[in-house]
């Protein structure tokens, strides 16, 4: 009972405001709760009131950290404690005893709860925040031992966050679900439901085992929502490890697809689900997945999202994990943004406009027309400097208003909310009106500037009129709405305000009326207001015609201390003005909200239309001032590009007042006529028949050489850039591109280090080149940088050797291949479409200078010994480096090489795959018998089996 008591009293300490606050912070320690002394009381009798509640709710969350609110802190207990201490540096403590052990406490203030949030989410932890669900006043009216109720009102996980704080304001946070039915008796096909629910976005798509690896990576969820039982499957596991995101497990699939669509339709309330497009089995069961996490997550709120979207498959190139890691797309190697090519092209103004052209960039179009029609208000917002300076200054006063509408819909949002949302609406209605004057504006920017002015003035007139010029961050302490809006809470909050005066007035009555001019109203928490006056004149108070008037309160040393009738009426009446005024505050508060949710899609489309004016408009920026050039898009199998840059190289060279050497790079490929016909009938076999008959078809391939440092890797990449700008709808780092749009990227590295993941790195480059081989097609752009390199000379030469090949007759793919194998450059005596191409170095007094400059060509030599001269290897050694290599090249002078290329028929693979082992059912019978198992009987009738099948094959 003690413990109880002690439990009930630990709350009140916390919860009083004047209380200081125990400090929980890394760098305070924690003052200790003065708790009763280890008792003798049976252990089993001493789990408090407040514990049981505790356990209780913790039993409902056992795989979340439990933030327990007392007063002004959340607590948390026994391992949560423990975990949570280590991850936020806070101090532990111990209160009571649990099960004959020390209770592990530690606690985060309410305040600053959001920064702690802010830490565990991001190691991917998940917390369930349980709050007060009523006054601890009404508690107590149930006796001072009771329990102040206490709920989950909440479960914060890494893709469900919406507070500005927690998210990164230019990354997308999305929750993925994922869910699966079965295609064959191996393989699955995958649901993907991709949620923000910080801005409502809602897509779906499907994808196979093979395809979902490279889904993730593009849409870079913040977490990875999945089955139990589908988790634990090794194809599954294994892409779930290499995504990016945190996974959370639920315990299963949504049951069936009738209750999926169900789950959709009631979340949507609507009587089908066909207004919002047709879905697959899969979609409709990630989609389910994806509510219902949510709704689990959220409890009782509900975000306002839209009507899921389905991501049609071939619309966007199609780009695997690691060619999106390699090319340093939305981040570097070492996973910064700084560096990668995002961050060298982002030159939005707002958020959105920042998370809108992260998705363009990680999902470049594959259709001529749509890429033409982003170029077209690219090129519009490029033309003119004067102009697009003004709409980026619009552009840079609109907040978020899709997280701000987020926060509304769940009930999270407060007044800087609504005035974010004054704000944009005011911005967006400006610039539409602005941006529809222009006589020659480009569709797609007349779409948004459409839609960016399709909002019911009357919400803007609204909010206007109703919040006050500075915003108090909570509702919870009123004083966002403007004096003069609402007569009420005028009156209400002047009557509160008012006291002052209506002292003023009271004090200078009663000194009249006792001739006692020094008196002096005052306050305090316990009396209220009360009048101090001498002992003296005290006593003559308590006597009439006085003690009609005053009461007497208290008497303290040498004075005495008086109220009255009015002063009591004051106090109850300015206490129930600053009710009245808060009420009134939060009535006015809920309407405006309910006024935005009424237009709430309208709001969204404005917002949507914001951000891809911003991104139209900063890729104008950058095209005009860094002269960037509109690139031609179109279905052909060109890749011709015009003293091409690299956007992030030439950045940081510029950065060191270092020029950057523009290069040309000419893939273009021909159609072979049959096989032209073929693909147009979307005959793959016959492609593969005109291929085999001689038909040449397809891209390029041109094969680098040249030593190290010379500028191949920055040659390659930068012509995956730039195909990878062009179809974003970007202008390109160069003075003129065409490019005929690539149906699949990919990009390789030799021996990239993978020791992170315990693989061999030849291994993985192996396994990244057969993925290459087996997938790319003619439409495809294929970037190989030193294959082969992660195994022995003549290892990697065959096998690089073997891949120029197969690219070059089976592919058809348009390529780059950097090598440091020269012999590759003799391949192009035997394929047509190969060129060489090299790094031009010059000698200059023995030293290598590098020109960074491509011109056709084979590298003579690896300059390596040159390199490492530069490099600071001792002189001596460096000589003796020149002899042994003089010596190794006499010996190497007749190559093997060229004889090979001589004697290895090039056609000579198997056309055919190897026939698999026939079924052998003599063999099988054969097998199945045990000898040392035989009865004698048995033996003999296994035996005559045997001649039977035996006959039965001949
Ligand atoms: P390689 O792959 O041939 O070893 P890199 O492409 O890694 O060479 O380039 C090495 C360095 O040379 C780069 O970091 C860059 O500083 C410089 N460089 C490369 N290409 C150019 C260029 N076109 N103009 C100027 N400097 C370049
Ligand atoms: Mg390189």
């Amino acid at each position: 009972m003690m413990a109880a008591m002690a439990a009930i009293r630990f709350i009140d300490r916390r919860a009083a405001p004047s209380a200081a606050p125990a400090a929980t912070a890394s760098s305070e320690p924690v003052v200790p709760f003065p708790g009763p002394p280890a008792a003798p009381v049976p252990e089993a009798e001493r789990v408090t009131p407040m514990m049981a509640q505790y356990l209780g709710i913790k039993a409902e969350h056992p795989d979340a950290l439990l933030f327990y609110r007392m007063g002004d802190f959340y607590e948390l207990f026994l391992d949560d404690a423990v975990l949570a201490a280590s991850v936020l540096g806070i101090v532990l403590t111990k209160r009571g005893r649990h099960n004959g052990e020390d209770i592990a406490m530690c606690g985060v203030p309410v305040e600053r709860s959001d920064d702690y949030l802010h830490t565990l989410i991001a190691r991917g932890h998940t917390v369930a925040v349980c709050e007060q669900t009523e006054d601890p006043a009404e508690a107590r009216k149930r006796g001072n031992k009771s329990v102040v109720s206490r709920a989950v009102v909440r479960i914060v996980t890494p893709g469900t966050i919406t507070e500005e704080r927690l998210l990164e304001p230019r990354r997308a946070n999305l929750l993925a679900a994922l869910s699966r039915v079965r295609l064959d008796e191996t393989s699955w096909l995958h649901g993907v439901a991709a949620v923000d629910i910080s801005t409502g976005s809602f897509t779906v798509a499907e994808a196979t085992e093979a395809g979902l690896g490279a889904l993730l990576a593009r849409l870079e969820p913040r977490e990875i929502v999945v089955a139990d039982a589908a988790a634990d499957e090794p194809v599954l596991r294994a892409i779930l490890e290499d995504a990016p995101g945190a996974v959370t497990r639920v315990a299963r699939d949504v049951a069936d697809p009738a209750s999926a669509e169900r789950s959709l339709r009631e979340w949507y309330g609507v009587e089908t689900l066909d207004g919002f497009g047709s879905f697959t089995r899969a979609e409709i069961a990630a989609a389910a997945t994806a509510v219902a996490y949510i709704a689990r997550t959220q409890l009782a709120a509900r975000p306002a999202l839209q009507p899921p979207a389905r991501a049609e498959r071939g619309l966007t190139v199609e780009i695997d994990p690691s060619t999106r890691a390699n090319l340093e797309m939305t981040r570097t190697l070492g996973g910064e943004r700084s560096g990668s090519l995002l961050h060298a092209v982002d030159a939005t103004v707002t958020p959105a406009g920042s998370r809108l052209l992260a998705e363009r960039l990680a999902g470049p179009l594959t259709d001529p027309a749509r890429i033409a029609a982003r170029l077209d208000a690219v090129g519009f917002a490029a033309a003119d400097r004067r102009r697009r300076a003004g709409i980026r200054g619009d552009l840079k006063r609109a907040p978020d208003m899709a997280r701000a509408l987020s926060r509304l819909s769940l009930g999270r949002g407060g007044p800087r909310d609504l005035a974010g949302l004054r704000d944009g609406l005011a911005v967006a209605s400006a610039l539409s009106s602005r941006l529809l004057e222009e006589p020659d504006l480009p569709p797609e920017l007349a779409a948004a500037a459409g839609a960016a002015g399709r909002i019911d003035i009357a919400l803007g007139t609204a909010l206007e009129a109703a919040l006050a010029d500075d915003l108090p961050l909570v509702t919870r302490d009123g004083g966002f709405i403007r004096a003069g809006h609402d007569l009420a809470l005028d009156d209400a909050r002047e009557l509160r305000d008012d006291t002052r005066k209506i002292v003023a007035a009271l004090q200078s009555r009663y000194g009249e009326i006792t001739e006692v001019r020094t008196l002096k109203i005052k306050h305090n928490n316990f009396l209220g207001f009360f009048i101090e006056v001498t002992a003296a004149v005290g006593e003559t108070w308590r006597l009439p015609p006085h003690n009609a008037l005053f009461i007497h309160r208290q008497t303290m040393a040498g004075a005495m201390r008086f109220s009255t009738a009015e002063l009591a009426d004051l106090e109850s009446r300015i206490g129930s003005a600053a009710d009245r005024a808060l009420a009134i505050e939060r009535d006015l508060f809920e309407g405006l909200v309910a006024a935005v949710m009424a237009e709430a899609s309208a709001i969204r489309a404005a917002g949507d239309a914001l951000a891809a004016i911003d991104v139209a408009f900063a890729l104008g920026e950058v095209a005009d001032t860094r002269q960037w050039v509109r690139p031609v898009v179109d279905g052909s199998l060109a890749f011709r590009i015009e003293a091409g840059r690299h956007p992030v190289v030439e950045a940081a060279l510029k950065a060191k007042g270092v020029g950057f050497v523009a290069n040309g790079c000419d893939l273009s490929g021909t159609e072979g006529s049959a096989r032209a016909k073929a693909a147009r009938a979307g005959d793959r076999q016959g492609s593969a028949h005109a291929k085999r008959a001689g038909m040449s078809g397809g891209g390029r391939i041109a094969v680098v050489t040249g030593p190290n440092m010379a500028g191949k890797s920055t040659f390659l990449r930068q012509n995956a850039l730039i195909a990878l700008l062009a179809q974003c709808g970007s202008y390109v780092p160069a003075a003129e591109a065409h490019i005929g749009v690539v149906d699949r990227l990919f990009s390789r590295v030799g021996a990239a280090d993978d020791l992170a993941r315990g693989r061999s790195t030849f291994m993985v480059e192996m396994v990244e080149t057969a993925a290459i081989l087996n997938q790319a097609t003619d439409r495809s752009l294929v970037i190989l940088d030193e294959i082969g390199r992660g195994t022995a000379t003549f290892d990697g030469l065959s096998i690089a050797w073997a891949a120029v090949e197969h690219l070059h007759d089976r592919n058809g793919a348009r390529g780059l291949f950097a090598t440091h194998f020269h012999e590759l450059t003799q391949l192009t005596k035997k394929l047509p479409r190969l060129v060489n191409l090299t790094m031009r170095v010059t000698d200059w007094n023995g030293d290598v200078v590098f020109l960074h400059e491509v011109v056709a060509g084979a590298a003579d030599r690896s300059y390596g010994i040159q390199v490492a001269k530069l490099a600071g290897m001792p002189a001596s050694a460096v000589e003796r480096a020149r002899t042994i290599l003089a010596e190794l090249e006499k010996g190497s002078r007749s190559s093997p090489v060229e004889r090979m290329l001589d004697d290895l028929p090039l056609f000579a693979r198997l056309d055919a795959p190897p026939a698999p082992p026939r079924r052998d059912p003599l063999r099988e019978a054969l097998d199945a018998v045990d000898p040392d198992d035989l009865t004698p009987k048995a033996a003999l009738e296994a035996l005559y089996a045997l001649k039977r099948a035996a006959k039965e094959e001949a």
